[in-house]
């Protein structure tokens, strides 16, 4: 099989790195990629939100399988354009992913399908933001409409900036607060037949102990040792299967990967957002511990084939990746500095190093290139030992003003 990746973040890069271990993979491809994706995939410079240029490129490798990595080329259509060529892909049409890219539509997907969530108001004007957050109290959260990269969300208790936020986008969901943990549950799904995978937690805020403004995600394990038994097949039966129905009779499929963000509420599981796509970092702990070659699974999705699928083969222990950051990141990350001691991260083999933000210089040398720079990820019998593993490689990796987090995993392996 022929595959074609398109992204070049950490995510891009885990993808990347299983499907050039899945013996059914002869040529692997990724556009844009970057400076790790390199070394496992041939990379072409190509605008990965052009639909009709990642369509040529596709047809031109004789690719078998696209697979789109990022939000942003799914809501502009790039799948469809890959569609509409004859090439199966991994990843929703441009309206499918309306899911992610509006967080309105969401709403009112889960509206009709009966899936738990958070009330919500949607507003445009100052006035009827005021009204919204006076309607549920602090603390209080307000979301972008669009789509902002894990970034337009403002979580609270001050009820000038909760305003101020509002202002500043055209449009707004303010909905009520949920309390408890998060917990991110990803599904294959060809839009019918959905397969779980196992769940994964992020850590979004920027500093140790929740602290800091919302990130991409700046670190993630799994499993979750604390989890509810039954929570996969609760989730399955009560979000993923019925959104991917509703979704189906609206006349807007789903295939690809559907990232349900949960949190398990003192009133029940919720839905805090979907997402279109495989979410990062939790996508670099997942893949670590799957064991089923991963191409297979992805054109099953592309195909409309899922039912006929084996079921999928998970490594017991555990994965744990830790995201290093530029300084800077997330209001205004520094790029261009150089990044030394990978080979040395990864020289024991128990830990491998994931790019995100990196690119090679003339001179071979790889340079930070984006907020997120790195995604360093270590398996483990159990979390205790992936957390050491990646804490270990992350020492010996130097760049200028990089920052990382210390409590990735922390709670969860030591409770
Ligand atoms: P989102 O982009 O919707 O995932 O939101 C980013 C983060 O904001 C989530 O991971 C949560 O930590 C937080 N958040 C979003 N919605 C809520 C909510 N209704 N209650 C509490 N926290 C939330």
């Amino acid at each position: 099989m022929k595959v074609l990746v398109i992204g070049g973040g950490a995510r891009e890069h885990a993808l990347c790195r299983s499907l050039s271990q899945d013996p059914s993979v002869t040529e692997l491809h990724c556009a844009p990629g970057n400076a790790g994706i390199a070394q496992v995939a041939t990379v072409h410079p190509v605008d990965q939100l052009d639909g009709a240029l990642v369509a040529d490129l596709a047809a031109k490798l004789g690719a078998d399988l696209v697979v789109v990595g990022p939000e942003a080329p799914l809501v502009a259509g790039v799948a469809d354009a890959v569609r509409a060529a004859g090439i199966p892909v991994f990843g929703p049409s441009g309206a499918a992913a309306q899911l992610e890219g509006s967080k309105a539509f969401a709403k009112d997907v889960m509206a009709g399908a009966g899936v738990p969530t958070a009330r919500s108001y949607v507003c445009t004007t100052p006035e009827e933001a005021a009204e919204a957050l006076d309607a549920f109290g602090a603390p209080y959260v307000v979301k972008d409409d669009g789509l902002a990269a894990g970034k337009g969300v403002v979580v609270t208790s001050d009820r000038a900036a909760a305003l101020a936020h509002a202002a500043s986008c055209e449009r707004v969901v303010i909905e009520e607060y949920l309390d408890g943990p998060e917990v991110s549950l990803f599904a294959i799904t060809d839009g019918t037949t959905v397969l779980p995978l196992q769940p994964a937690q992020d850590f979004k805020r920027a500093l140790d102990g929740d602290e800091g403004p919302n990130t991409g995600g700046m670190g993630a394990y799994s499993p979750l040792p604390w989890a509810p038994a039954g929570l996969v097949q609760e989730v399955l039966d009560t979000v993923l299967q019925p959104t991917v129905d509703e979704l189906r009779r609206r006349g807007t499929g789903f295939s690809g990967l559907l990232y349900a963000g949960l949190a398990l509420t003192s009133r029940g599981t919720r839905v805090i957002e979907f997402n279109a796509r495989f979410g990062d970092p939790e996508t670099q702990v997942v893949l670590a511990r799957l064991r089923t070659p991963l191409a297979g699974v992805l054109l099953a999705s592309a195909t409309g084939t899922l039912d006929q699928l084996e079921p999928l083969r998970w490594d017991e222990g555990a994965a744990v990746t830790v995201v290093i950051a530029s300084e800077g990141y997330p209001a205004a990350p520094r790029t261009g500095d150089p990044i030394e001691g990978l080979a040395e991260a990864e020289a024991d083999g128990t830990a491998y190093v994931l790019h995100a933000g990196t690119k090679a210089d003339e001179d071979g040398r790889v340079l930070s290139a984006g907020g997120r720079v790195l995604s360093v990820t270590a398996t483990g019998a159990d979390l205790a030992e992936a957390r050491d593993r990646a804490y270990a490689a992350v020492a010996r990796i130097s760049l200028k003003g990089g920052q990382h987090r210390t409590d990735i995993a922390l709670k969860a392996a030591t409770a």
